[in-house]
């Protein structure tokens, strides 16, 4: 037995066999001798990635539909291509280097051309040869596919793990993260907190002495990692294994009660989400509506952006599953750890203050333009808010607008129904918090993200694991940015949320309900013990 000590991103206790998560090693050049063998192993490999797409698309057809999982059988398709197979061949042959070097090399030489293209659609093949040559090396060196579609549900164990790493695992096949590295607001943590699932981050664990299987426990109450569990220590974690199902029940008693505090103030309890499927977490918790939909998880983790029909019809569902109930779809706030490589965006010094969000829709209106034609197109279906992350100013604001505007012009030209939903800003810049009262003016709610806000008033990388002791999330400054959002949008008559990590922080509940917070948006599992937290307290 082995017990690791590490930071709890959500609490939970998980018991089951260890998934060691690899990400792909460098491909290095060898000489081989054997061509014939060498092409013998490449034609294998190509008939493992074919069976491994097949088994891909028929799980994406059944859950998300034949339209989206048609990039499968594409992938399917360019493994055959001839040019591709020949290219591979030829370097295999005639420099006598291993398969695993000559389909990299080809999938570099042939993304590149790609990527050179003048037309936008074949501009985003570049990343679908990518993703089959790595499908097709992974396959050479005899590792399964990262969807993880034959593993058993286990505690998956990393290095670290970056969103679109967490975005391909198989949900209902992890039952706890343990990571040597990242942060609490890194956007993997909040996808651990959004499914519920227990996690700890900073474990300090030496891989060499992990075995792939073994049984093992994550204790997220106390932080622990305990890998093969000795016969006392798996009888202790059983019993809280068996305390905790209990004390679930018991929050499932607050299932229908609003949240209202001892001594009559209410506040909104809304979720955070980062996909279709999430929507469903939501409601099992019994989320007042939906505060964050983060929309750039259906952008991340494929070949190319989603379409409009493809996007309207995900707005359309999460309208309709919540049935009325508020939900607020946040536009595109792709950038700094959330990446997709068909966008083209260049490598930079310093991401979190880089090209990102707002700033990459205010110049591409070609990326933005279906967004919000898929939003107000979808929002004839339910109580839709549209929000805008890292706003810094009030130009940026009439920008926005004006492009809506073109989009409502456009519509009705082509005689397509919509509706205008409500627009608001997240307020997650200090600028935007200083300048609230100007903002207020011009949009329609507030929602503060003390995630990015906390970022930039402490100066402090959220992503850089080293500065946790130096990021104090109860900051004095960051507290009187907030009161002063809800002071500033108040005066102007419009709602004011949090929907950041804060947001879920027990200690601060009351303070917040002190200044006046509307709405607090928090992951799903959060929201029955913020409840609990509600309606045991007196505000005054
Ligand atoms: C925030 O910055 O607080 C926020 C909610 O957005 P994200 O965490 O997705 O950046
Ligand atoms: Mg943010």
């Amino acid at each position: 037995m082995n017990i690791y000590t590490g930071k709890t991103v959500y609490k939970g206790i998980a018991l089951g066999p260890i998934h060691l998560f690899k990400r792909e090693a460098p491909i290095k050049r060898r000489k081989i001798a054997d061509s014939r063998a060498e092409s013998e192993r490449l034609a294998a490999a190509v008939e493992a990635a074919k069976g491994e797409l097949q088994a891909l698309y028929d799980k994406a057809a059944a859950e998300v539909g034949e339209d989206s999982a048609a990039i499968f059988e594409v992938h399917r398709m360019m493994l055959d291509d001839e040019d591709f197979r020949a290219a591979v061949q030829n370097l295999i042959e005639k420099e006598s280097v291993n398969a695993e070097y000559a389909v990299s090399v080809t999938g570099d030489n042939f993304a590149e051309m790609f990527a050179g293209m003048d037309d936008e659609y074949m501009k985003a093949r570049a990343s679908d040869v990518r993703d089959i040559a790595r499908r097709l090396v992974r396959c050479l060196r005899g590792e399964r596919g990262e969807s993880g579609a034959d593993l058993p549900p286990s505690i998956i164990v990393a290095d670290d793990l970056t969103p679109s790493e967490t975005v391909q695992l198989d949900k209902g096949k992890i039952l706890a993260f343990v990571t040597a590295h990242g942060s609490f607001n890194s956007h993997t943590s909040i996808l651990a907190r959004t499914m519920n699932i227990p996690a700890l981050i900073g474990v300090p664990f030496e891989a060499g002495m992990l075995r792939e299987g073994a049984l093992a426990a994550v204790d997220g109450y106390r932080g622990e990692f305990i890998a093969e569990p000795d016969g006392e220590t798996l009888a202790s974690v059983q019993k809280r294994l068996e305390q905790e199902r209990e004390n679930d029940a018991l929050l499932q008693t607050l299932k229908g009660r609003e949240n209202v505090t001892k001594d009559g103030k209410k506040i909104e309890v809304y979720a955070n989400v980062g996909s279709v499927s999430d929507v469903a977490y939501a409601l099992e918790n019994d989320a007042g509506g939906i505060g964050l939909f983060r929309s750039e998880f259906l952008y991340i983790g494929r070949s190319a952006p989603p379409s409009e029909e493809e996007q309207y019809q995900a707005y359309k569902q999460v309208l309709q599953i919540m049935a009325g109930k508020k939900v607020v779809i946040r536009t595109l706030d792709i950038g700094a750890d959330k990446q997709a490589d068909y966008l083209g965006l260049e490598r930079e010094e310093n991401p979190a203050l880089g090209f990102r969000a707002i700033r990459i829709c205010l110049t591409r209106p070609e990326i933005f333009k279906p967004q919000l034609r898929a939003l107000f197109r979808a929002a004839r279906n339910g109580n839709l808010s549209v929000m805008y992350p890292m706003i810094t100013s009030v130009e940026e604001v009439e920008k926005i607008r004006a492009i809506a505007r073109e989009v409502e012009e456009e519509l009705r030209e082509e005689k397509i129904p919509f509706a205008v939903p409500e627009q608001g800003i997240m307020v997650e810049t200090p600028a935007a918090a200083v300048i609230s009262d100007e903002l207020a003016k011009h949009v329609d709610f507030f929602s503060i993200g003390t995630n990015d806000l906390t970022q930039y008033t402490l100066a402090a990388d959220r992503q850089n694991e080293k500065l946790e002791g130096f990021c104090n999330p109860h900051h004095e400054a960051i507290l009187r940015l907030i009161e002063m959002t809800v002071k500033n949008g108040h005066k102007a008559g419009i709602w004011v949320g949090i929907c950041g990590e804060l947001g879920a922080d027990l200690s601060l509940t009351r303070e917040f309900i002190r200044m006046g917070v509307d709405e607090l948006s928090v992951s799903p599992a959060m929201i029955l013990k913020l409840r609990k937290n509600i309606v045991e307290m007196n505000a005054d």
